[in-house]
């Protein structure tokens, strides 16, 4: 198992701290033997990424704004000199305006939910395009997703419908690039306490009820969603492509509360 990623180069884009999915992801994806090369949003978070990445041994860090199409095309301009080829991205990158993330999605903004969708949903198409340039041996993108894509969750407003067509974009892009070998799939992660997470009003209160009601009666940790991240970027997943994959102790299935939870 150490050496399930030996051999493979890829990029982690979405490190904001030690709290972040895509370090919980990098972390297992560097314990099996890949080299990492992270990307990180502004010069603040910069100071963050860059203790990170020292700890797994990545020398490319590069800033990347993803509402900037020259800084992303920047990254895969320093990877194609640095190391010619590429053979995963973990795209782990959503933001949309906190004041929208409570009450009404009928009440979003024209600008907001622009911006929600470059930002979280478009960016992931443009990084693929410049990811599947550099992967002429084949290659596995994800992207990470929320179900409030496809079901109602409270708060969760704009971020839904922009991770909807995040999860459309995966379909899209497996089937673009699937001829070249290169897979593309997307990590559905139940709640997990992040910087991104806090930002979505009451986040705390589903944590708690999602804990009482999935099967598994629990949240996931990073280490979870790490490890079904390496899943699905090792060899191990090399027939999966397209896929919506949950991570989530089960909780997309249930349709009710528990009995003790309509009791309560
Ligand atoms: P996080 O705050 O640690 O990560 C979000 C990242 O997005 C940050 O690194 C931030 O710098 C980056 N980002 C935002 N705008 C950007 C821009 N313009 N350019 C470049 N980077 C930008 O939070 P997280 O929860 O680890 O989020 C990672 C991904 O996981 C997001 O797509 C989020 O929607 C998804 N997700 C989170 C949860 C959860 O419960 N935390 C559940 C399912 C899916």
């Amino acid at each position: 198992m150490d050496g399930l990623m030996k051999g493979k180069r890829g990029l982690v884009m979405g490190v904001a701290n030690d709290h972040s999915i895509a370090w919980g992801i990098a972390k297992q994806l560097a314990d099996h033997g890949a080299e990492l090369a992270f990307t990180y949003q502004g010069e603040a978070f910069g100071r963050r990424v860059k203790p990170l990445a020292d700890q797994v041994g990545a020398k490319q860090v590069l800033s990347c704004d993803v509402e900037d199409s020259e800084s992303v095309a920047s990254v895969f301009d320093t990877l194609k000199s640095e190391w010619g080829s590429l053979d995963f991205v973990v795209h782990a990158i959503g933001f949309s305006d906190r004041n929208e993330l409570k009450g009404l999605y009928a009440d979003t903004t024209r600008e907001n939910f622009v911006r929600t969708m470059v930002i979280s949903c478009f960016s992931f198409t443009e990084v693929a395009r410049g990811a599947a340039a550099l992967m002429e041996n084949g290659g596995s993108m994800i992207t990470l997703t929320y179900a409030g894509s496809v079901r109602v969750m409270p708060n969760y407003n704009v971020m839904g419908v922009a991770k909807a067509g995040l999860e459309a974009s995966v379909r899209y892009l497996a089937n673009d690039f699937g001829p070249r070998g290169i897979r593309v799939n997307g990590l559905s992660a139940g709640p997990v306490r992040t910087l991104a997470g806090a930002g979505i009003s009451d986040a705390r209160l589903m944590y708690g009820y999602q804990q009482r009601n999935s099967p598994l009666r629990r949240t996931v940790s990073h280490e979870e969603v790490g490890r079904s991240a390496l899943y699905l970027l090792s060899d191990l997943s090399s027939g999966v492509t397209g896929e919506i994959h949950y991570v989530d102790s089960g909780y997309h299935i249930v349709s009710m509360p528990t009995l003790d939870e309509l009791k309560r």
